[in-house]
Order: C-alpha cells, then structure tokens, then sequence
C-alpha cells in the first residue's frame, strides 16, 4: 500500500510505526531534540507523550503497500506460518536472511503470490528446491507458481538481503539493533494486519549479545563467535508485531501466576529497574481482569533499548530508556508500560481488520492505560488522562479537522488523523463509559475480548458486543461519537 506515515515535528519516528516511506526532509534527531526541550515542563510532558503515542503503535498501521491498505473482501493467500533466518549486521546496518512462508490460497487458478518486501534485494525463491521465477516493483515481490485452487497450501524459500533504512534501527555504538514494526523492511512477509500467522524466528548475533523476540526461546547454540537463537510464536500474530531486540542487555526476571516477567536494561542498576517495572505484574492483573481473558503468553519482556522506540510487540515491548529515568522520578508517568502492555490484549490478539479501524487498537489500548492509572492512582488522576485526550481531540475539532473514527483510508494519515485514532479514540471510550455505566461498560468489554480474541475486527463487532452489555442499541452515540454522522 504506499501508504506514507508522515512525520511531523515531534513524532518520534520510531514510536510507532512503519512507514512504507518517510519523509526525506525530516531530520529525525533535530525533531527528537525539540521534543525532549519540549518535555521539560509537566505539561508538555503529557503533551509529548501523546504525540509520541502516535506513534507508538502506530508505526503499526503503515507496513502495508499499495493495495494492501485498501479493504478486501479477501487476501488472495492466507498465509499460515513463517520460518525465518535472520542474521542483523549491526556495524554494517544491513540484513540478511531467508523467509520460508507456508500459505494456502484463497482463490480458485492461484498463479503467482506477492509478498511485501520493502526494499530489500531478493537473492532466489525457491518451492520444494524448484527455482521460481520472481519480479520486484513497488516494494512487491510477486512470485509465478504453478496454479494452486482454493485450500491447496504450499511453500516458498525466499533469501535476501539488504540494507533497510526504516523498520530496524542500528546503533553500532551501542551495539544495539531493533525492530521498528516495518516488517517488510527487515524480512519478506505480508503486512496486512488481517493475515495472522505463527512464526520461527531465528536470529544470528554476536556471542556477547542478549536477543529477545517473539514468544518462547526454544534454543541457543553458539555457531564461533556468534549465538544462533530459536524463538517460536505459536499463536497466530499480524506481522506488524514480529520483532526482535538485541543488544547488550541485562536481564532481570520475575514469576507472577505462571507468567515470567523479564526486564532487559543496560544503564540501569537492577534496583532501579525493579523500581522502573515494579507495577507490571499489577498490570497484567488488572488487563486480565477487564479482559476477561488471560495473557496469551507465558513471558512478557520489557526492554529498554538506545533512541525513541515504543514498541509493542507479541509478548514483548521495546521503550526508550527515558521512559525509565521519568519513572524513577514520577511513579506516576506509567502510561507508557501501560499502554503498550494493554496491547497484548487489545490489538495484538484483537487485531483492527484493517487500518481504516485502527482506533480499535489505539483508542482502547490509550483508555486503558487511563484505567489503569485510575485503579492505581485513583479517579482523579484518570480524569486527567482523559482531560489530556479531550483537550487534544478539541484542537483537532476546532480546526475543523475532526473525522469518523473509522477512516475511508489509511493511506496518507495527517497527525491531525493520529490524534483522532488515539485521543479521540480514547475520550470515546470514556464517554462510552459515561453512557453506559461502569458494569454495562465493563461487561461489554470483556464480552468483545473474549468474542473476538485470536481475530480481527471492525467498528461494528465492538458495537455489537456493547450493544449486547448494553441491552439497548448504542446507534445514536455512535452515530455521534465515532461515525461523526451528526447527532
Ligand atoms: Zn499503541
């Protein structure tokens, strides 16, 4: 999909998401510098934090190409599972790897497969050890295949290698190297969101390197002076949150109810790291009780890596090390860890279908960081939260820029759209909690988690799903609210 993630002056570009291209006149450090001078009063604090929450995830809504961020009907394939080989060259910021694919078309005469590949160079695609012939353009590889019919699976062996300039970051001072949520940047895959598939990531680094990556470890053996490690990903995830850090991390471990908490730091010492994560288990605990569902994985892992990243990722999330230092200050500025872990629940395992309902994942994910503050820190601190959404969604309406939540397309987002998903979003769910009451609201939550788990949704199924809590329709507050059809 071509779609362009824009970055405005003080969206940190690696926040969210994943730009198929960034603006080339935008000097990303210039803009982080100004955010961080900006950050200095309380104010702009909140401000900043939002902007960059933009981000955040939203890198997320970006990956696709082309056609791929229009809706469908269906995708021509469905792809099942990915085995991938990576092998980052962190003084060199290139990769190489292979990507073997196993899909199943969803169409009758299936003669070729596309996949997004970024900009990464294609060495040889193979099916069964059979060379196929392969053409690049626009960011695409298509494959020719012989036909495949509706239900018939089969597999590519793709190897490439390239140099990315966005969706992996490199710092070869630091020795550090993660992902951006662009997948199609560092691997061949899919990027639409709606296409879940399970995944084997194995990674190549230096001995000296900690790797962490989607789902459990299964092995690590060192190959010389490298360390080959295995990760697998067993419950069908969107690309978008494929991902790896690597770095020279410490780790710091603790179990709560069967799930094992791991902290990745390198500058902090272990006490202020255990200061920095100390509410996590209390999140886990109060996401899972709103949820009504457990945490799909058995390990969640916080890193704190070098720039501006804020990363969600399936079972784990990567966040800049500022966010530690403003915690140890201000036990109260955790909406960030918050936020990114309500990802695991809402949009990661309920996935918006496409990014026209991408307030699906941002606007629930940002409310329910309000809610945590508020069962933490009490009803007054969640009004501010939600004071901070309203006031920045009525810049956007007072420049009369305000939109439906559900946006035609995706395809060239403004910060204006941005603020929409994710403050708008946010406030809507407060109002929505206003309107319905606190039981209805809540039930209706857990309700549309647990239908809807595993999924991918639109507006509609969450409507359906409060509606169903509400016991009465909801079509004049959406209808206002989120259609913006009038009153
Ligand atoms: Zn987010």
């Amino acid at each position: 999909m071509s779609v362009f993630f824009r970055v405005n002056s003080c969206d940190f570009v690696d926040l969210c998401y994943v730009p198929d291209k960034i603006d080339p006149r935008i000097n990303t450090n210039q803009t982080n510098k100004e955010c961080v001078r900006r950050a200095r009063t309380s104010i702009d604090q909140k401000r900043m934090r939002h902007l960059n929450s933009f981000l955040l995830c939203t890198f997320i809504v970006l990956a696709a190409t082309g056609t791929r961020s229009q809706v469908r009907d269906v995708l021509p394939i469905d792809v099942l599972h990915y085995d991938i080989n990576l092998e980052p060259d962190i003084t060199q910021k290139t990769v190489r790897g292979t990507a073997t694919i196993k899909f199943t078309s969803n169409v009758q005469g299936l003669n070729s497969v596309e996949f997004d590949c970024g900009d990464l160079l294609v060495d040889s695609v193979k099916q069964s050890g059979i060379p196929r012939d392969f053409v690049i353009a626009d960011h695409h590889l298509k494959v020719t295949v012989p036909t495949l019919n509706r239900g018939q699976s089969s597999e590519l062996a793709i190897a490439y290698h390239g140099a990315p300039k966005w969706g992996i970051r490199f710092f070869p001072d630091l020795s550090q190297v993660y992902t951006i949520f662009s997948t199609s940047q560092w691997t061949v895959c899919i990027d639409a969101p709606e296409d879940k598939a399970t995944l084997s990531l194995t990674l190549t680094v230096p001995e000296k390197l900690t790797a962490i990556a989607n789902g459990k470890l299964v092995s690590t053996t060192r190959v010389g002076n490298t360390q080959k490690s295995v990760w697998e990903q067993k419950a069908p995830i969107p690309t978008y949150i494929f991902g790896f850090s690597i770095g020279p991390f410490r780790t710091l471990s603790e179990a709560r109810r069967g799930v094992e908490f791991q902290y990745l730091i390198t500058s902090f010492s272990d006490q202020e790291a255990r200061k920095i994560f100390r509410d996590t288990p209390d999140m886990l605990d109060f996401f899972e009780s709103r949820a009504g569902v457990r945490y799909a994985d058995k390990t969640y892992s916080q890193v704190l890596a070098a720039g501006g990243v804020e990363q969600e990722m399936s079972s784990f999330t990567a966040m800049n090390e500022a966010y530690g230092k403003k915690l140890l200050a201000n036990e109260q500025e955790l909406w960030l860890g918050a936020h990114e872990f309500a990802h695991q629940w809402w949009g990661n395992m309920i996935t918006c279908r496409d990014w026209n309902h991408f307030w699906l994942n941002e606007g629930i994910a940002t409310f329910m960081a309000a809610a945590y503050i508020e069962h933490r820190f009490g009803r007054d601190a969640y009004l501010t939260e939600i004071e901070t959404y309203r006031s920045n969604y009525e810049k956007v309406r007072a420049a009369g820029k305000d939109k439906s939540l559900v946006f035609p397309d995706w395809l060239h987002p403004t910060r204006e759209d941005r603020t929409l998903v994710y403050d708008k979003g946010a406030y809507v769910m407060h109002l929505l909690r206003e309107e319905m009451g606190d039981r209805a609201f809540w039930n209706g939550l857990k309700i549309y988690t647990r239908r809807f788990f595993g999924k991918s949704v639109v507006t509609s199924d969450f409507k359906a799903a409060m509606e169903e809590a509400n016991g009465k329709s909801l079509d004049r507050f959406f209808s206002k609210w989120v259609y913006l059809n009038g009153d």
